[in-house]
């Protein structure tokens, strides 16, 4: 059964074909660390996370390389308004971001390069560009890459030159050549951060970052190249003309990008006052419930988040944590068993369609029904399985009783001994007693369940 993957660049499904057997190289843009994260960034990360974990459970030996961009315009900026060294606000958001992603049960990739860290390996790709002619130094100091030099650009994108030249949004300077050049070096303004290079003191340009140590982690020709909706154009683009340029390889094999994040139906916007942070969404709303709605869209397809959505995934979320209570999750699961064969088949045909999963989580949940039927070594080699779908997708790692204990302030100890003076209450006849506790306890969001082991709560 092949994996099918959607390719930007050819615009259709293709059979993946790894570079190197067992193995797959694969970049992602990471975050310019200039603010906290908000929940289009989440979309984007979460995406890729599911793939990279289908990808390794279905035994590829993943290399998943994430990139900071450490020093940009936005960053002096940020660091100049809070009077701050730019290092400084930038430790302190790679560490909140850190935090909110490892909230959202995001795995830490293979290696994340700094901008900064790879500013020699940068310097000679644009001095290798330059000899090729394919960018030039201008008199102020920034260099330039000469858009129209490369034949391919607007591969990825299907943008046309001149459609561009018309677009509005090109900047003029003086310094460039041609209106659709591009900054490959910065010259640095008095007080800026600023590194030596051969064309005077400056900074790297965001393309060529990605450039450098996307082939620096993974050489000139890599499997998968992914990324946010709104990086196709320029970014993407540009990286493929800066990196064919100066190579003569071909880059990324396979461009995959994530689909955006709309709130009830609107672009997110700071001006609209619909943005939201991943801290702010968290405060609402539990992380597992954050990410198995995010991940129960199909990574390209537009994500619509809203209350309604949220709730419906905290349900769905509630029902797979019911399946699995009382279970054994540690049972080995053997593919050619009849009775998880079919489902195991069906899981992997979703995910193989270009990582299919709301298909994927329909399988879960037809799954849900026979576990909710079957007993004893049955159930629980079933519900092992199910936990075993649920890591793909990042999400049932919290032991079932816990999970339905979240939130709640009242002392568990408490709980227990109320449980226990019901018990002593139905053994003396006292039931008004025994509906009192009860609805006492439920007043404050705790629900009893009585079952022939005996009663366990749940938060309601
Ligand atoms: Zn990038």
């Amino acid at each position: 059964m092949a994996l099918n993957i959607y390719n930007t660049l050819t615009r259709q499904k293709e059979e993946f074909k790894p570079l190197q057997a067992g193995k797959v190289g694969m970049y992602v843009c990471g975050m310019t660390v200039y603010d906290f994260c908000h929940m289009g960034h989440a979309r984007v990360m979460v995406s890729f996370d599911v793939i990279v974990r289908y990808l390794r459970h279905i035994g590829y030996d993943v290399n998943y390389i994430r990139n900071i961009t450490d020093i940009d315009d936005k960053i002096i900026n940020r660091a100049a308004e809070n009077g701050e060294e730019f290092n400084v606000l930038v430790d302190r958001m790679v560490n909140a971001m850190n935090e909110d992603f490892g909230k959202l049960n995001v795995l830490t990739p293979n290696s994340e390069p700094k901008a900064t860290d790879h500013i020699q390996g940068i310097i000679s790709m644009v001095q290798t560009l330059i000899e090729k002619g394919f960018a030039y130094a201008a008199t102020n100091g920034d260099v330039y890459y000469r858009v129209r030099k490369f034949e391919g650009y607007g591969k990825l994108s299907g943008k046309i030159l001149e459609e561009l030249e018309s677009g509005a949004r090109i900047e003029v300077t003086e310094e460039k050549e041609d209106p659709l050049d591009f900054v490959l070096w910065k010259s640095a303004k008095p007080e800026e951060p600023s590194w030596t290079s051969p064309w005077g003191e400056g900074r790297p340009g965001w393309h060529i970052e990605c450039s450098a140590m996307s082939t620096c982690c993974l050489g000139n020709n890599f499997d998968i190249h992914g990324g946010g909706p709104d990086l196709k154009f320029p970014h993407h683009e540009n990286e493929i003309a800066q990196s064919e340029a100066a190579t003569g390889e071909q880059y990324a094999n396979t461009w995959m990008h994530a689909g955006a994040l709309r709130i009830d139906g609107e672009k997110m916007s700071k001006s609209l006052g619909n943005f939201f942070t991943i801290r702010d969404v968290l405060k609402e709303y539990d992380a597992e419930v954050i990410r198995f709605f995010l991940a129960s869209v199909q990574y390209r397809s537009e994500i619509n988040y809203s209350q309604a959505g949220l709730q419906d995934a905290q349900s769905k979320l509630d029902r797979l944590y019911n399946s699995l209570k009382g279970c054994n999750l540690g049972v080995a699961v053997d593919k050619n068993d009849a009775d998880v064969s079919a489902f195991i088949d069906q899981f992997k045909s979703a995910m193989n369609d270009d990582f299919n999963t709301p298909k994927a989580i329909a399988v879960m949940f037809d799954l849900v029904s026979h576990i909710n039927k079957a007993e004893g070594a049955s159930k629980d080699k079933l519900a092992s399985l199910l936990k075993t779908f649920a890591d793909v997708l990042g999400c049932l790692q919290t032991n079932p009783e816990d999970y339905f204990k979240q939130g709640v302030d009242v002392d568990e100890a408490y709980i227990q001994e109320m449980i226990e003076k019901r018990v002593q209450a139905k053994k003396d006849k006292d039931f008004a007693l025994a509906d009192k506790i009860r609805h006492d306890l439920d007043e404050q969001g705790i629900e009893l369940q009585d079952s022939r082991e005996g009663t366990t709560w749940v938060k309601k």
